[in-house]
């Protein structure tokens, strides 16, 4: 007997459905882009329920006669293209003719139609995929689709649908996204009746982006046009290094007016901020690019916000390039070499093509001269000059990451990946992982270091390095720090407080151990309810996006309760009339991005207090000092003792070490003295 069937068209739709619609926003994406295909000047988007009872969308877009209005549903039905030839020049948004089959075979919809010169409007009624039925109904030009019941046929799905908190930033950026790629597109978005965004047609992105954002952030942000004819142009607008994310929501990319998540972009972006910008943190960017349709491939993902670009690397260039020129503009960065190179340093050294040892050698002499490669390793925050880099080369090849006889472009490539923003070492302060890798690396290159030592080319003894102790520095234990006993000697590169006490050597890291401080101090104030606050002398006013102003209602009263006075003023603006104490004004404005952007609305009525901790852990690694910052004797042992009355003095609220001990039994055995 043969076991193998072809699926029913609705099961198929519905498995289909799995890609297309992933939440409620993914519904809003589809039958948006849809309208805009349409052409329509107006698009107004209702929801309810963060999308879960109901998705509304009306444009007066072109509209569909009758026959049409039922085959939209068929799978593979699109009016967009016809022939192979069509699908390498894409110029609509939508091609597949998936979306409305998928989105029907997942929820009820009512579809609305009228084309121009028709005589009445369509009314066409799906259930689950089950055609219910068809007839007249009156409305203008244009098409409204209203979506219901959101995956009631998929009970399996519908659980995996978050909050509808959650739901409702998505729905609210996903439209934001759109408005600004269509400036010339009206919007409307309400959400249980409330309004969230209205705007009326733009003449260009910068308007649109005043009328989303208002304009305190437009002040702030820097044009970028550029690119090159035959890869990519590049315009739009990008945040000066003092507006800063933690994360990438505030990046919205478009390639030939479609909205994609796209690593090469992004790519391109960081690159160009390379050297501005410290690892971990994210510009502010509006990039929008044009390029030749048969230079991409948008039929690589069902959901269509991924693209693939014919020449990748080319593309990231020319963005970087265009960054580069905008913040160079701006008097930002200087001249190109400059920021050119760090990537150029390994190519030097391998032009030379010395032998593997060689470069080994020099690597450990370099090496003897403290432990720079360890804070290389912990990001560039720690302020080491360029020329270090050259070290950082070295050092990957030797650890075998890249070759040393691998060509100069790889070595470019070894360099940014060691200190891309994917790795946790690179969080400015993450010194005990810093710590711990580079202890590695060196054990490796250990025994090549003493072998070699005696053949020093230029006569001098070299001496092993520093850091082959490092490997015995652990994250101090919490009985074995005691009170009174520890006495700082002074700070570390600005930033780690050296001190002893009758164990050893400790090391304090000043921006978590001053971290670990205020969350304490934070989180008590909201169990006390006495909260410390001090009044702006102005209020401090925030424009709120969309997304973020959905996630405000949220933490609204989080935030009163730590100290923060806030007021609502018309639309999405907020007023700041007074702040925690200890938070620097100046820090305010980056902090509440941060807050609602990141905030794991999940959380909130989970009855423990983790949104509260979320908050409270932001706000003291705001209000913390900083890393590169002189400290005198007295504020250092303010630090030490204060550290040591805290819940958890050895670890910061992110889980990271605070004090890294190195004890006299080890330092004694490092001496051979046991
Ligand atoms: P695709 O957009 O990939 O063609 P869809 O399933 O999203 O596939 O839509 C199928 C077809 O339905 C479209 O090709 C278009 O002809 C028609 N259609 C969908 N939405 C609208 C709309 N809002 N206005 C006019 N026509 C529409
Ligand atoms: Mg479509």
């Amino acid at each position: 007997m043969n076991k193998i069937r072809i699926l029913p068209d609705n099961l198929a739709n519905q498995i289909a459905a799995g890609e297309v619609v992933e939440r409620p926003a993914s519904v809003i994406k589809e039958l948006v882009e849809n309208s805009i295909d349409a052409g329509a000047k107006r698009i107004g988007v209702d929801v309810e329920l963060g999308g879960r009872r109901l998705m509304r969308i009306s444009d007066d877009g072109h509209g569909m006669v009758r026959d049409d209005a039922i085959l939209a549903f068929e799978r593979h039905a699109t009016s967009k293209i016809s022939s192979l030839d069509d699908l390498t020049a894409i110029g609509t948004l939508g091609f597949r003719g998936e979306a409305l089959a998928s989105i029907a075979s997942v929820a009820k919809v009512e579809l609305i139609t009228k084309v121009e010169d028709g005589l009445a409007a369509t009314r066409v009624l799906i259930e689950g995929g089950r055609l219910i039925d068809v007839k007249d109904a009156a409305r203008g030009t244009g098409t409204t689709i209203s979506v219901r019941d959101l995956f009631f046929n998929t009970p399996a799905r519908r659980k995996f649908m978050r909050s509808e908190a959650t739901e409702n930033y998505h729905l609210a950026s996903i439209v934001t996204h759109y408005a600004l790629a269509h400036p010339e597109i009206a919007f409307a978005l309400t959400n249980n009746g409330r309004e969230v965004l209205r705007v009326s047609p733009a003449k260009d992105l910068r308007e649109r982006s005043f009328q989303i954002f208002g304009g305190q952030l437009i002040e702030s942000l820097l044009p970028v046009t550029g690119g090159r004819e035959y890869v990519a142009r590049v315009s739009g607008f990008i945040s000066a290094p003092r507006e800063r994310r933690t994360n990438r929501d505030s990046q919205y990319f478009f390639v030939n007016n479609r909205f994609v998540r796209d690593k090469t972009i992004a790519g391109g972006l960081l690159e160009g901020y390379r050297s501005v910008l410290p690892h971990g943190v994210y510009p502010v960017a509006f990039l929008f690019l044009d390029v030749p349709l048969e230079e991409i491939d948008v039929n690589v993902h069902p959901a269509k916000t991924e693209i693939r670009f014919r020449r990748n690397e080319a593309v990231k260039d020319v963005i970087a390039e265009a960054i580069r020129e905008g913040l160079a503009k701006a008097g930002i960065v200087g001249e190109k070499a400059e920021v050119t190179e760090p990537a150029a340093a390994p190519l030097e050294l391998q032009q030379g093509s010395p032998p593997p040892e060689q470069s080994r050698i020099e690597f450990s002499s370099q090496q003897d001269e403290g432990q720079s490669p360890a804070l290389e390793w912990g990001g560039a925050s720690v302020g080491l000059p360029n020329s270090e880099s050259a070290v950082t080369g070295v050092l990957i090849s030797a650890t075998g990451e890249v070759a040393v006889e691998s060509s100069g472009q790889n070595g470019g490539f070894a360099l940014r990946t060691a200190d891309s923003e994917e790795s946790d070492a690179d969080k400015p302060g993450d010194f005990a992982t810093a710590f711990e890798q580079a202890a590695v690396q060196t054990s490796q290159l250990l025994p090549i270091v003493e072998k070699e030592s005696s053949q020093d080319p230029a006569g001098y003894v070299v001496l092993p390095p520093v850091n082959s102790a490092a490997h015995l520095a652990k994250s101090a234990e919490l009985d074995r720090v005691s009170g009174g006993s520890i006495r700082p000697m002074g700070q570390l590169h600005d930033s780690f407080i050296i001190a002893v006490d009758d164990e050893g050597l400790l090391l304090i890291d000043q921006h978590v151990a001053h971290e670990r401080i205020l969350f304490d101090k934070f989180r008590r104030k909201e169990t006390d309810r006495s909260v410390e606050s001090q009044n702006l002398l102005l209020p401090e006013t925030v424009d709120l996006t969309p997304a973020q102003s959905q996630s405000y209602e949220i933490v609204e009263d989080e935030l009163s309760s730590i100290g923060f006075g806030l007021m609502r003023l018309s639309g999405r603006t907020v007023a700041i009339k007074s702040i925690p104490t200890d938070l620097p004004a100046s820090e305010v404005r980056n902090l509440f991005a941060e807050i609602l952007d990141n905030i794991d609305l999940e959380k909130r009525g989970s009855g423990k207090s983790t949104l509260r901790d979320d908050i409270a852990a932001s706000l003291a690694c705001k209000a913390a000092i900083k890393i590169n910052m002189k400290l005198t004797p007295e504020k250092m042992h303010w630090l030490i003792d204060r550290l040591l009355t805290t819940s958890s003095p050895t670890t910061c609220p992110h889980g990271r070490p605070v004090i890294l001990r190195l004890s006299m039994k080890d330092i004694e055995r490092g001496f051979h003295r046991t």
